[in-house]
């Protein structure tokens, strides 16, 4: 077993501080210079003094701005609508002003034109928003809090308005941040020092490229720091975790060197990893926000945290022009995870597609689905799957067709160009049509891939094998349904000595291929390696936790065993499994209706002997009985274990499955319940064993069949 596999649970590590429609908004309100504009000071700046009071709630902030251009007789700032203004002063004097809705407009009369303008602002607010301290329900963590200060710490989104940005220009600003002693703040920008000083802490940073925005954060760290070849690498870790700095400054100084030699220069000063006091996974430009259990989670360091370091190229170092769809998420996905694997053996990354096909086939496909340029943010597990997912694997198809060189040495150049920019899913295809791509062939995939949904359903007909005057010769037809995609699909046939192996393209209804073989053939294998994006067939799809996710109309039978579980435990287990609206009923009530339903859940191993008896139906994975529910053949191990998940193809309903969430009896309902909240993160997986809710087994059940697999061998 590789060191790290992929888990699920990063891609429920939520980037909120790339949120689309804030950065829309503020690209509408961005004004470009006009020309006859006048020019004023060339010291131009925000000095940013910053008081945090972690008892209070309150920010108290003093700013002298001074713009570099003046236009017209209006200057408009913004600030968050809950900060109360306590002054105003143009060069020194009182100046009208009105603050409505987050805007200040400062009106500069004539004294704007032609002289030098400093601005002197005092204001204040009281920030508190609630936020979660638990993961039950929570498919988005993080996502809502925007601002809040509490006595465990700090956290401001980049543009929720905690200091006063100018409606037309942005300036470089130096920021001075004072909070009670032992409290760091942290930004994104470069760090000028940490000091104590009448007993506070101020922390200075200096940002000069504001981007979408300035986050804040603090709390009562411990700073560590490591030098590397490039640029130093901070973590700001809370006394409990400080023991996993070093982990954590180690592997982004690994993670850095890889993309500075795959894409080109870091972009900024530092990289920081920063504890946040509530479950959280932003990736912000030059640092990461991470929850304290989820730096705790053991394969942060080489997953998540790799994706958060690429984000810095892709997201936060090149922008997203969201007007074609984001692809920042698919291409970070590419160059992080997906690589990861791929760095292991060729077989990793193998499966990693085929988990993407299966998840699109699981839970987007259908009436869920999106083209990937709709694609803004994640919102369930069907966005998810389009726009890491889907984004991902067309990336890699155009790898396919590019070649490595070519393909790695576009994304330098587009990097090149792009930094600091918004850049479009065209802007980026632009880069790949300069190393080749065929142009014709790139407004087809634009077409079929981004702007329109869905995927290709491929099939064999006619398939003969005759014998030739070369030995043997297999023919026949890769054929596909309607809507029709132009696709490049890879074909293999096995034989007694070796394979062969070609490529045909699919245009239209179908394509005929011929194989000549001195050796008699014995399988042929459409795509064996998943390097095309398709729909899978169902029976290539192994019943999983995301089959569960993706049920419809999922019915949940609770155990007699299990009726003094409170409702709303199930309700949140149900909720997080992407099933909000699933139907509970009893034992009793399962007896007369469960052979209607296709999908089920038993929560809890029932007592009624029929309906244990729906869990022996006959499959092919080779489950035992056991008194307290099935045991599993070949992992003796898991009788040992306080919990068993697992999912099973339902033998009465083609498509349909039976979930089974197996606690032991004498389990209290406090164990079940953290139980029952990790099971979402092994969406790959068909079945799961734990103790005391730590995982100690899991794996997923053989794909049954594929129609894109002919035995030749009869
Ligand atoms: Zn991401």
């Amino acid at each position: 077993m590789p060191q790290f596999r992929f888990y699920d649970f990063r891609t429920h590590i939520m980037h909120a501080a790339r949120s689309c429609l804030m950065f829309l908004m503020l690209g509408a309100l961005m004004l470009p210079l006009q020309p006859g504009q006048v020019s004023a000071s060339s010291g131009a700046g925000l000095d940013l003094r910053v008081q945090l009071d972690l008892q209070t709630g309150i920010l108290r902030g003093h700013g002298i701005i001074r713009p570099k251009v003046i236009e017209g007789t209006n200057l408009d700032i913004f600030l968050h609508p809950a900060m109360e203004i306590h002054a105003v002063q143009l060069n020194n004097n009182p100046v009208d002003y009105r603050f409505e809705n987050g805007r200040l407009r400062l009106n500069l009369g004539m004294t704007g034109i032609g002289s030098d303008v400093i601005i002197s602002l005092r204001y204040s607010g009281r920030f508190h928003d609630p936020v979660p301290m638990s993961l039950f329900t929570m498919d988005n963590p993080g996502f809502g809090v925007s601002a809040t200060i509490t006595e465990q710490g700090v956290f401001f989104q980049g543009q929720s308005g905690w200091f006063p940005r100018l409606a037309s220009q942005d300036l470089p600003i130096t920021l001075e941040i004072s909070a009670p002693l032992g409290i760091l703040a942290v930004t994104s920008g470069r760090l000028l020092e940490h000091v104590e000083s009448d007993g506070k802490s101020i922390s200075r940073w200096q940002v000069d490229q504001l981007g979408r925005g300035m986050p804040l954060s603090a709390g009562r760290y411990i700073h560590r720091r490591l030098e590397t070849d490039t640029v130093p690498v901070f973590t700001y870790f809370f006394p409990d975790n400080d023991h996993l700095s070093e982990v954590y400054l180690q592997a982004s100084a690994r993670h850095l060197a890889l993309y500075e030699e795959l894409h080109g220069p870091y972009p900024f000063d530092h990289f920081a990893v920063v504890e946040n006091f509530f479950p959280s996974g932003f990736g912000m430009p030059s640092y990461t926000l991470l929850g304290s259990a989820i730096l705790r989670l053991p394969f942060i360091p080489e997953i998540s945290l790799r994706h958060e370091i690429a984000h810095c190229w892709w997201g936060n170092g090149v922008y997203v022009d969201y007007s074609q769809g984001n692809w920042s998420e698919g291409l970070t996905t590419y160059v992080a995870d997906y690589l990861a694997q791929e760095e292991q053996s060729e077989a990793a990354a193998r499966e990693y597609r085929v988990r993407i096909l299966r998840d699109y086939a699981l839970l987007a496909a259908g009436a869920s689905d999106i083209p990937v340029a709709s694609f803004l943010s994640r919102s369930d597990p069907a966005t998810q799957v389009i726009g890491y997912g889907k984004s991902m694997f067309l990336l890699h198809m155009i790898r396919q067709r590019l070649g490595d060189e070519a393909f790695w040495d576009a994304l330098r150049a587009f990097y090149t160009e792009w930094l600091f920019s918004a850049a479009t899913w065209q802007d980026m295809f632009a880069a790949f049509q300069d190393q080749g791509w065929d142009a014709q062939e790139r407004k087809t995939f634009t077409r079929q891939w981004l702007q329109d949904s869905g995927a290709p359903v491929l099939h064999l007909e006619d398939v003969q094998v005759a014998p030739s005057s070369q030995g043997w010769q297999v023919s026949g037809v890769l054929a596909q349904q309607k809507p029709f995609f132009d696709v490049h699909v890879p074909l293999r046939l096995e034989t007694t000595k070796n394979d062969q192996t070609m490529e045909v393209a699919l245009h239209g209804a179908a394509v005929p291929f011929v194989f000549q073989s001195p050796h008699r053939p014995t399988r042929l294998h459409v795509d064996p390696d998943h390097h095309v994006f398709r729909l899978l067939a169902s029976e290539e799809i192994p019943p999983t936790v995301n089959s569960v996710r993706g049920a419809a109309d999922l019915t949940v039978v609770q155990s007699d065993d299990l009726a003094h579980v409170p409702d709303d435990l199930i309700r949140g287990f149900t909720a997080s499994l992407n099933q909000p609206k699933a139907r509970i009923i009893t034992e009793r009530e399962a007896q007369k209706q469960t052979l209607k339903t296709s999908n089920l859940l038993f929560f809890g191993f029932p007592r009624s002997g029929r309906l244990q008896e729906m869990l022996y139906a006959p499959h092919k994975y080779d489950l035992g009985r056991n008194k307290n529910g099935p045991s599993f053949k070949a992992h003796p191990e898991a009788g040992t274990m306080d919990t068993i998940f697992l999912v099973l193809p339902h033998a009465g309903h083609a498509d349909g499955i039976i979930a089974l969430f197996s606690p032991a009896r004498d389990l209290d309902t406090d164990a079940i319940a953290d139980t029952a909240r990790r099971i979402r993160h092994y969406g790959k997986d068909s079945y799961l064993g734990f103790l005391k809710g730590e995982n100690k087994l899991r794996g997923t059940w053989p794909a049954p069949e594929s129609p894109l697999i002919m035995d030749l061998a009869g």
